[in-house]
C-alpha cells in the first residue's frame, strides 16, 4: 500500500491523458477515481478509456473507480459563420429558433420552452458568464436583448439562467443514452449535473443497478436550498464550482463550498471539490500560490476528494498536476491540527456509538490501522465520518464496494476473495491473517478491529497485536 493518503484524487481524462501510458502514470501518481466527462469525447473514446483504466488498475496496488459525468441540461447557443464574433456593450442581440449560422446580431438558441419561461429583464449569461445579455423583448420564436458585458461570443458556448427556475429534468435524452452506454462499459459512479432536488437523484437511481453510486453535482441555486435532502438522497456530492460560479455571484462560491463540505461531513457522505483547482497548470508546469492554497483549504475544510478537470483532460501537465495535488494533500495531512478541526457532532445510533469512540481510542493507543469488513460500506462510512488518525482498511470481497470506497476519506479497500467466517473469533483471526499477508502494517503493530452489522459480526471493537 503505497498511497496511504486520506484525501482522494479525481482526475478527468481527455485528449492529453486517455492513452494507456499516461493513465498508468496517473495511477502511479495517485489517482483514485477517473472521471469520464460525457460533455466531451465520443463513445468510442470513453470505451477505450475504460479499457485502459481497467488495465492500469490490474497493475496498481489500489482499486480505481470510474466516474461517468453526465452533461445534463446544459443549454448552448448555436454556431457562427466565422466561429467568433465581436460584441459591443449596449448593442442589441437576438437569440432565436433559426438554425442558420449566427452573426454579430443573432444566433440560434434551440429551446422554445425556455423562451416561454423568460420575462423582460431576465439576465442570460453566456460562456461562463463572460457575456451578459439582458432580455428586452420576447416573442414565440426569439428574444431580443441588450449586451451588458462581454466583448465576443463564439460557437456552442454554454448558457446559464440563474434567476429562472427551469422545470427541466436533470437527465436529457443524450444523458439517458450516455448512461446506458456507460453502464455497459462498467462504470462505478454516475455524476448527475444541474441537480435541483432530491427527486432528480431518485429518478437517476431508478435507472441504474443498485451497486452504482450516484454523485449529485451542486451547481444550481435551487440545489443549495435543497441541500440536505439532496445529500441524503445521493451517495456523494460534487461542489461543481464551474457552473456554480455562474449560477450564483462568484463571491458566494467559497462560503457555499464550506457549507456543503460541512453538511456532507456531518451526514457522512463523501464530497468532491471540483473545477479550476490547479487551472494555471493547463499550460504552466507549476501552479499559482493561490491555487495551492485553494487545494489545501478544501482539504482543511474536510473534503473527501479534490478533482482535476482541464488540468488532466486537456492540459500540458496531467501527471505533474496529480503529483502536485498529492504533495499538497500530504502536507496538510501531516499538520497536527488538521484533524482537530474536523470533529463532528455525535449521532444517536448504535453504529455511531461504536464508531465515534474510534478517534479517541486511536489517539490513546498506538494502533497503526483500523480494520473493518465492508459488505455494504455503512460501517466504513461511519468510521470515515469520524476522521480518525489512522488508515481505515476496509476488507471486501466485492469490487463494486472497493471502487465505491475509492472516493471516501481515509479508506483503503482491500479486496479479498473469501470473507466467510462463522464467529467473531474467526473473523478476528481472518483479519489478522489478511492484514499480515497483505503487508498493510508491519508485524508487531496494533490494529483496531471494528465490527459492523454483517453476518458473523455484531457491533464490537477490539485491539489486536500482529
Ligand atoms: P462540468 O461540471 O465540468 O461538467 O461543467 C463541473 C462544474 O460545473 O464545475
Ligand atoms: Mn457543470
Amino acid at each position: 500500500m503505497s498511497s496511504l493518503r486520506s484525501v482522494k484524487i479525481v482526475a478527468t481524462l481527455g485528449p492529453s491523458s486517455n492513452d494507456p501510458d499516461t493513465i498508468r502514470q496517473l495511477c502511479i501518481a495517485g489517482v483514485n477515481v477517473f472521471r469520464l466527462n460525457f460533455s466531451h469525447g465520443t463513445h468510442e473514446d470513453h470505451k477505450q478509456s475504460v479499457i485502459n483504466i481497467r488495465e492500469a488498475e490490474k497493475l496498481s496496488d489500489h482499486p480505481i473507480a470510474i466516474m461517468l459525468d453526465l452533461q445534463g441540461p446544459k443549454l448552448r447557443i448555436g454556431t457562427f459563420e466565422n466561429k467568433t464574433v465581436p460584441l459591443q456593450i449596449h448593442q442589441k442581440f437576438q437569440l432565436d429558433l433559426n438554425k442558420t449560422p449566427g452573426d454579430n446580431t443573432r444566433v440560434y438558441f434551440g429551446y422554445p420552452e425556455i423562451l416561454k419561461s423568460l420575462i423582460p429583464g431576465t439576465d442570460i449569461l453566456i460562456d461562463d458568464g463572460k457575456v451578459l445579455l439582458r432580455v428586452d423583448e420576447l416573442y414565440e420564436d426569439r428574444l431580443i436583448g441588450t449586451i451588458q458585458s462581454g466583448n465576443e461570443i463564439s460557437d456552442r458556448k454554454g448558457v446559464n439562467l440563474p434567476s429562472v427556475c427551469l422545470s427541466i429534468d436533470a437527465m436529457t435524452p443524450k444523458d439517458a443514452e450516455d448512461l446506458s452506454f456507460g453502464l455497459e462499459l462498467g462504470v462505478d459512479w454516475v455524476a448527475v449535473s444541474f441537480v435541483q432536488s432530491a427527486d432528480d437523484i431518485k429518478r437517476a437511481r431508478a435507472k441504474v443497478p443498485n451497486w452504482i453510486k450516484i454523485i449529485a453535482k451542486i451547481e444550481k441555486p435551487l440545489a443549495i436550498k435543497n441541500l440536505n435532502a439532496i445529500i441524503d438522497a445521493a451517495d456523494g456530492i460534487m461542489v461543481a464550482r464551474g457552473d456554480l460560479g455562474v449560477e450564483v455571484p462568484l463571491e458566494r462560491v467559497p462560503g457555499i463550498q464550506k457549507q456543503i463540505l460541512q453538511e456532507c461531513h456531518y451526514l457522512g457522505k463523501p464530497v468532491v471539490v471540483a473545477t479550476q483547482m490547479l487551472d494555471s497548470m493547463v499550460t504552466a508546469p507549476t501552479p499559482t500560490r493561490a491555487e495551492v492554497s485553494d487545494v489545501a483549504n478544501a482539504v482543511y475544510d474536510g473534503a473527501d476528494a479534490v478533482m482535476l478537470s482541464a488540468e488532466s483532460a486537456s492540459g500540458r501537465h496531467p501527471v505533474k498536476a496529480v503529483q502536485i495535488m498529492d504533495r499538497i494533500i500530504r502536507q496538510v495531512e501531516s499538520d497536527p491540527h488538521y484533524l482537530e478541526k474536523l470533529r463532528c457532532p455525535f449521532e444517536e445510533s448504535v453504529c455511531s456509538a461504536i464508531t465515534s469512540a474510534v478517534p479517541g481510542i486511536v489517539k490513546r493507543s498506538n494502533v497503526s490501522a483500523i480494520a473493518t469488513l465492508a459488505s455494504s460500506g455503512t460501517t466504513t462510512l461511519r468510521l470515515s465520518r469520524e476522521r480518525p488518525n489512522a488508515p481505515i482498511i476496509a476488507l471486501t470481497s466485492d469490487n463494486h464496494i472497493a471502487r465505491y470506497l475509492c472516493l471516501v476519506w481515509g479508506v483503503y479497500a482491500l479486496q479479498v476473495k473469501n470473507l466467510n467466517c462463522s464467529s467473531i473469533e474467526d473473523w478476528i483471526q481472518m483479519v489478522r491473517r489478511i492484514i499480515l499477508n497483505e503487508k498493510v502494517v508491519s508485524s508487531g503493530s496494533y490494529v483496531l478491529i471494528v465490527g459492523g452489522h454483517g453476518d458473523a459480526q455484531s457491533d464490537f471493537i477490539t485491539i489486536v497485536d500482529l
